[in-house]
């Protein structure tokens, strides 16, 4: 019997039919969903989390649709449980994630649970042991003269109201001291759910806006209820991340969410600090150094639309926010937005098209913009914002090229770049070497037959690491001991050639054994906290000199360094991707700008093969606009994105052979009108872990033609059958084509 309502509407009587199907999500690498019965005393929503039999285990889904007609003569199995009564994944995130299943082409299933924390997506229950909250009470009551802890306990509950003990014994206090506190009648327990933030917030004079900085704040968005996409194209130290805080403070209600996207985390602990100061508690950080329990506790807060404002990496962007009205994308360049495997997305342009979703403003922000969004802001698509000063007193460093052909060099170093180094050291300053690669040398060579280290696995060549005398492939995991003599001819004419950061730092230590020399590469890195310690060394201001690798490009706020010094600039100049020569730019400026950003005036040297290349004398003028827009032209003639749309479509096998034929049986499927393709080719590290690699690219003018197409290709391969071995993936907006 189906319920009879009476619809105001219409005015009949209508029989309300409850869906007695579902169609389900799992969380697989299949582009198919799966249907199943629902029971007479279930009802289920799409969004919902559930759990299903699925052959003989039990495994957890998510609903996508109800109602559905299965295929004719199957008998559905039953939906075996909801998980909790509410949606999972709320209407608006569910249809950002099916908006980008379709657009990546990355199975619906594994996207949709990409927006789940770790614990639900293996089924466990979403209630957390419910944390207590504290507020202060109105009783004054006075502590103890030596009571210091349960002072500065009393006053961490006081500036932060509805702060959690989970987070209080973070911050070093102890379960006793929280209940004496409360046995006192100083504290009491506060609304769990939503902690009044509005109170917490710490008033900080931060810096008075700058004439620029107000000029352009103005031009911000000015309402937080409306779509719109702002470009702030700020030079480096222009006070970007000021303006934020700024245009945070006075649009954002204190109801509502925000995102602020960031490259990294972990590398700009300052950043995050910065934003407490604003808004203390309400600043949630989510990145990957999380742990499970911590990424269920803040992905419930923001699914339950506390209003927080949330700093995070690339997967922030997919979380469960229920009133999100303002987005902004930090340093929105950078590479790091962009997922290399799996569901392959752009953080950034999912964000912008999360806004839309939404109807909130996002904001894209960069002293070096991406091609893709210089043309949208030329196009008229962005409002673009630009910011050409440097703020407080900081001025633009001064950037030389020098031409290092024919000039002896100390392990890469010129004798003028050594001379300004301990010219700055000497004035009680600091100074910044930027080597591209990490190791001692990236190539061992014996120097009488020529032979080179080569990675067994891998067509490329295997770093030296000198600390552990180890050879290093940088492309798979493979390593072994390095040999004092030639393998081949045993000559111990056998060396390392060209630089690594090992090799700087050690020719640094022995050029100015007194200074201190701060290493920052991925190895330097790995351990916990090493970051955050060798920050806090070159944050103490005392004169030392850096050594590392772009991870000093990204966003670091070093007051004392005024000089950078770049030990080869020429790695993108001629690169067979497309897109090396935006990199290079990109990273020169950024790290540029490291340089001169307090008080002092920053000096930056390029060392360089080609100091009459048109690209790196553009970039003395330090006028990335100019050399952003003589790169489009260049794309432009060339018709490579973002005047085209582009898709890879990759292959991996046991042999060339098999890639190669996997792709060439795709070719003729690309017939369609308006689609270019290039390949079937090997790629440019042909080999990696032993497995041969070869990709087709695909262009179109038509961004939609192009979907519509890979629709068709995945479709087809999926029911192809490949060998075990053989893997295909497809990248939609591919960062790198080698
Ligand atoms: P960006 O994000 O553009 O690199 P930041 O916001 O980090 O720039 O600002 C660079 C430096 O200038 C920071 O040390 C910041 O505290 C300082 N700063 C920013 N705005 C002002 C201002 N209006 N007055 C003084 N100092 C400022
Ligand atoms: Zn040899
Ligand atoms: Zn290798």
């Amino acid at each position: 019997m189906q319920p009879a309502y009476f619809c105001p509407l219409s005015g009949y009587a209508v029989t309300v039919t409850r869906p007695s199907t579902a169609r389900i999500a799992l969380n697989r690498p299949l582009r198919r969903l799966f249907d199943y019965r629902i029971p007479e005393t279930m009802t289920v929503s799409p969004g919902q989390r559930v759990k299903v039999p699925f052959g003989r285990q039990t495994l957890t889904g998510l609903v996508v649709e109800t109602g559905v007609t299965p295929p004719d003569g199957i008998t559905l199995k039953p939906i075996l449980e909801v998980l909790e009564p509410w949606l999972a994944l709320p209407t608006a995130t569910f249809q950002l994630l099916s908006w980008a299943s379709h657009y990546y082409q990355h199975p619906l299933g594994e996207c949709l649970f990409t927006a789940l924390p770790p614990a639900l997506r293996r089924g466990r229950p979403s209630q957390q042991k419910q944390d207590e909250h504290w507020q202060g009470t109105q009783n004054i009551a006075p502590l103890p003269a030596n009571a210091h802890r349960q002072k500065a306990l009393l006053e961490s509950i006081q500036r932060a109201p509805g702060i959690s003990t989970g987070e209080l014994v973070k911050a070093g206090f102890n379960r006793p001291q929280i209940k004496s506190l409360r046995d006192k009648g100083l504290i009491e327990l506060s609304d769990p759910q939503h902690p009044t933030f509005s109170e917490s917030i710490v008033t900080v004079d931060g810096p008075r806006l700058s004439p620029a900085q107000l000029a352009a704040a103005k031009e911000l968005p000015q309402v937080t209820d409306r779509f719109s996409a702002t470009l702030l194209y700020g030079i480096t130290g222009s006070g970007k991340t000021e303006l934020y805080l700024h245009y945070l403070t006075q649009k954002l209600q204190d109801d509502q969410q925000a995102l602020v996207l960031v490259p990294e985390i972990n590398l700009t602990p300052q950043t995050l600090e910065r934003f407490r100061r604003y808004f203390g508690h309400r600043i949630v950080a989510w990145h990957s150094a999380l742990n499970d329990s911590e990424r269920l506790a803040t992905w419930l807060r923001i699914r339950h639309g506390e209003p927080v404002i949330l700093i995070g990496t690339r997967s922030a962007v997919l979380l469960p926010f229920t009133n999100l009205r303002a987005i902004v994308v930090d340093e929105e360049h950078d590479n790091s937005y962009k997922q290399g495997e799996g569901f392959r997305y752009s953080g950034r342009d999912v964000a912008v098209y999360r806004a839309h979703l939404n109807q909130c403003p996002v904001i894209l922000g960069s002293a070096t913009p991406s091609l893709e969004s210089w043309h949208n802001a030329r196009q008229g698509k962005y409002h673009l914002i630009r910011l050409e000063q440097r703020a407080g007193n900081a001025s633009p460093p001064e950037v030389e090229l020098l031409d290092i052909r024919s000039r002896p060099l100390e392990a890469g170093l010129s004798r003028p770049t050594l001379n300004a180094i301990k010219e700055t050291l000497v004035r009680g300053e600091q100074a910044l070497v930027f080597v591209n690669r990490r190791g001692f040398a990236p190539i061992m060579m014996c120097f009488d037959c020529g032979h080179m280290e080569e990675c067994p696995r891998c067509d490329t060549r295997l770093t030296y690491h000198r600390r552990d005398r180890a050879m290093r492939c940088h492309h798979c995991d493979f390593q072994m001991a390095a040999s004092h003599s030639c393998p081949k001819c045993r000559s111990e004419n056998f060396k390392p050639v060209g630089q690594g950061t090992e090799r700087t730092e050690e020719t640094l230590a022995e050029q100015f054994p007194d200074t201190p020399i701060v290493r920052v590469d991925r190895d330097s890195t790995q351990r916990k906290g090493s970051i955050q310690n060798i920050l806090a060394q070159v944050n103490s201001g005392a004169p030392c000199i850096l050594v590392g690798t772009q991870m000093l490009a990204k966003g670091h706020d070093f007051p004392n360094v005024t000089l950078v010094a770049v030990v080869n600039a020429d790695g993108g100049l001629f690169s067979v991707d497309f897109r090396a020569p935006e990199q290079m730019v990109q990273t020169l400026l950024q790290v540029s700008g490291r340089a001169g950003r307090g008080e002092k005036p920053g000096k930056v040297l390029i060392q360089t093969c080609h100091s009459d290349h048109p690209l790196l004398k553009s970039l003395c003028q330090g006028n990335y606009a100019a050399l952003a827009d003589q790169l489009l032209t260049e794309r432009q003639t060339g018709a490579l994105p973002p005047f085209r749309a582009m898709a890879i479509l990759r292959a991996e096998a046991d042999t060339m052979q098999a890639s190669l034929q996997l792709l060439d049986s795709i070719k003729p499927m690309t017939a369609a009108n308006g689609i270019e393709t290039w390949g079937p080719l090997p790629a440019v590290i042909a080999r990696k872990a032993d497995r041969h690699r070869a990709q087709l690219i695909l262009c179109s003018n038509h961004r939609r033609q192009l979907n519509h197409l890979l629709t068709h290709i995945c479709q087809y391969l999926d029911q192809c059958k490949l060998p075990t071995s053989t893997k295909w993936i497809v990248d939609v907006d591919p960062q790198e084509t080698g």
